[in-house]
């Protein structure tokens, strides 16, 4: 079970940025222009009183944005997650750039961010180079004489971060959150889901014709010919079409249940007849015995066939292939343009790629996130900013309280269940109390391809060594600076990184009716996630365990299919519909989360004898509550993008995050005085927490 923020089974974010490329996560994309300071959670300004709030919340409260922000061309979707990662991204600029200047003196975290970015600055040198610093891994491959020699390759390359065929990761078990073992998941396709291999309408199939001409393209840059390049290509969509027909869709991986499949290491080589488990162990720095996890047996069969059936030839391409991929970002210029025209391009609908500064300062981010981030926090984020931040989350957990007891529809013995799983919770704010000790990793100045070798084998090491050992709640899966925050449901912790507690999300100098429209809603939302439909499975200390009666889990999944019967109805590009069950979890979170932050503001205000018909900026403290909801979904998204999203992305798009969740509460429509035929009243309105 991944912890990406993009392809996450396990760990649920508030937003996730669509699949763009071959890295593995991706953080948010950003415009040409850093935001400023003038940023604000409730923004009268950007209100368009031409429309009808009933009749459309979502351009009500953001057409002042979408006019001043015109989508730039470097972005395939830009709101104001992305609005404030441009901020962000310009602070950790002047970081790295102090730092890129060599000095003796210069603390060892400093020297490793800072090398690391003036090598992926240094353009001249990495094209000077052209592919010789991969060729050791090509020769690698070009030797593999039989399948017999594979498990000892392949184990090398995931080493080294290449995503070939499965991936194996430590991740807690599922049936005791106490202990740490090894995960086996499907893998080894290039595009972002199985559907992309199996659909037959005419865009899908135009997709996958641009992937085979792309893989060609990385092919000819890396010294095949033209005739060469395409057979290879084709032969490597056979090969990933065969595993993309044995693998799970993003929809089914959502249920923890199909992704769970405890064995032992015995059990699994017998299955494993034509690839030597414990080949591959020895080179992967994995454990060659004790209890793992098969997430995808049916996938793990089909893998062992293919080994045994498959010429060793097209096993070679395909290695090839996903070689070139995984390290595009490091070679010439012409493979990381190759990569971005079919990843953000064709995929997301980008017309330009990234300034390089951007792209570095992201990579340095994605690769050594707390040591970048440590510096940052120390300078951005005020002890205040922690505090506040703090008693909003408990505020909004005693009314998740209050909310569970006033429940008609679960009985009192499920009741207790979820308070104690609620008491449960660990709050996590800003950034690690114990920072990763980077000690054991080089970083060298010019060297930017064995750079990010050594960052993908520190981190696998790193994942790997925490097998058999105590799990470390503490650890952070996202950076500090990351605009962007999670719940995980094996350990029962929200997490909020630092970055995301700054406006337009969250000011201290704004007042509680905006705060909690706007990080209320996403405290709610995380916290609203431990009890939707894939983390109510888990129980409070995070296994996977059963605490529901029968009768109140048939009464969940009745109201839950309200939802899903919302949202498979909305199409948000022609002929394209989201997938209501993909999506449930979210939008489970996204309800609950706005109907908690509604409660706790609504008893802050209360006792803080707030006048409620007082307008400020002519709008009342509620209609202020719903605005600052919305706004924090003003994004133009590019039409690439919002079909790859509503076939990949288990977020539904920002519109509807706004609008559809408005559309159920009652509260909402009170606040504007909608009439029940107006279309921000749903019919019928759906509720579950
Ligand atoms: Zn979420």
């Amino acid at each position: 079970m991944s912890r990406c923020v993009v392809a996450s089974a396990s760990l649920i974010a508030i937003a996730a940025a669509v699949f763009t490329g071959p890295v593995f996560c991706q953080s948010a994309s950003s415009s040409s222009a850093p935001a400023g300071s003038t940023l604000r959670v409730f923004d009268p300004s950007l209100i368009d009183k031409a429309v009808d709030p009933c009749d459309n919340f979502y351009k009500y409260t953001c057409n002042g944005w979408f006019k001043r922000n015109p989508l730039p061309a470097d972005q395939s979707s830009y709101g104001r997650f992305t609005e404030l990662y441009d901020l962000n991204r310009q602070h950790l600029r002047e970081i790295l750039e102090a730092a890129e200047a060599s000095s003796p003196s210069r603390p060892p975290n400093e020297q490793k961010i800072g090398d690391e970015y003036a090598s992926c600055m240094d353009t001249a040198a990495i094209n000077a180079k052209v592919i010789a610093p991969l060729q050791p891994e090509l020769d690698r491959i070009a030797a593999l004489n039989s399948t017999r020699e594979l498990p000892a390759l392949l184990g090398h390359l995931h080493l080294i971060g290449v995503g070939a065929f499965f991936s194996m990761r430590a991740e807690q078990d599922a049936n005791d959150a106490t202990s740490v073992i090894p995960n086996y998941s499907a893998g080894g396709l290039g595009l972002p889901e199985k559907g992309f291999y199996t659909r037959t309408d005419p865009k899908s199939v135009e997709i996958r014709k641009q992937y085979v001409e792309h893989i060609g393209k990385m092919f000819v840059l890396a010294g095949e010919t033209d005739a060469q390049a395409t057979k290879d290509a084709d032969s490597v969509l056979a090969l990933e079409t065969r595993l993309a027909n044995a693998s799970l869709s993003r929809r089914d991986m959502r249920e923890p249940k199909n992704l769970t499949h405890p064995t032992d290491m015995a059990s699994f080589e017998k299955e494993m007849t034509k690839f030597s488990l414990a080949d591959y162990a020895v080179a992967d720095h994995a454990p060659a015995t004790g209890k793992l996890n098969d997430e995808q047996p049916k996938f793990f069969a089909e893998f062992n066939a293919m080994v045994g059936d498959t010429p060793i030839d097209q096993v070679k391409t395909y290695l090839r292939w996903h070689l070139l991929r995984a390290f595009a970002t490091s070679l010439p210029e012409s493979f990381e343009t190759e990569s971005w025209r079919f990843y953000s391009h064709v995929l997301n609908g980008a017309e330009q790629q990234q300034e390089r500064w951007k792209r570095c300062t992201s990579r340095v981010d994605r690769e050594m996130g707390e040591a970048l981030g440590q510096v940052w926090a120390a300078k951005y984020f005020p002890p205040a900013e922690k505090q506040h931040a703090m008693e909003m989350t408990q505020a909004i957990e005693q009314a998740m309280e209050k909310d569970i007891d006033s429940l008609d529809w679960m009985s009192p013995e499920t009741k207790v269940k979820a308070k104690e799983k609620l008491h449960t919770v660990m709050n996590k704010i800003g950034y690690p109390d114990k920072w990763r000790d980077y000690s054991s990793l080089t970083i060298v100045r010019g060297d930017i391809l064995g750079n990010q070798e050594r960052v993908r084998e520190f981190d696998h090491k790193r994942n790997l060594d925490k097998i058999g050992k105590p799990v470390d709640k503490g650890e952070w899966y996202m950076s500090p600076p990351t605009v962007n925050a999670y719940y995980d449901p094996q350990q029962n912790n929200v997490n909020f990184p630092a970055g995301y507690f700054q406006p337009p999300f969250y000011s201290g100098n704004e007042d509680d009716a905006a705060n909690y429209g706007d990080m209320g809603s996403t405290i709610g939302h995380e916290l609203t996630h431990g009890f939707d439909d894939e983390g109510r499975q888990y129980d409070k200390d995070g296994n996977l365990k059963d605490w529901w009666t029968k009768e109140d889990e048939s009464k969940f999944n009745d109201r839950a299919q309200c939802m899903v019967k919302q949202y498979d109805a909305i199409e948000p590009v022609a002929g394209v519909h989201l997938d209501g069950k993909l999506t449930l979890g979210e939008n489970l979170a996204d309800l609950g989360g706005l109907y908690l932050a509604w409660l706790a503001w609504l008893e802050k205000a209360q006792a803080a004898h707030v006048d409620m018909s007082a307008k400020m900026d002519g709008y009342t403290p509620d209609q202020r509550f719903w605005i600052a909801y919305a706004q924090q979904w003003c994004t133009q998204t590019r039409p690439e993008q919002l079909r790859t999203q509503a076939q990949t992305n288990e977020h539904s798009p920002d519109e509807y995050r706004a609008n559809t969740v408005l559309s159920d509460l009652p509260d909402f429509a009170k606040s504007f005085s909608c009439k029940k035929t107006d279309k921000m009243v749903a019919t019928p309105a759906c509720r579950v927490w």
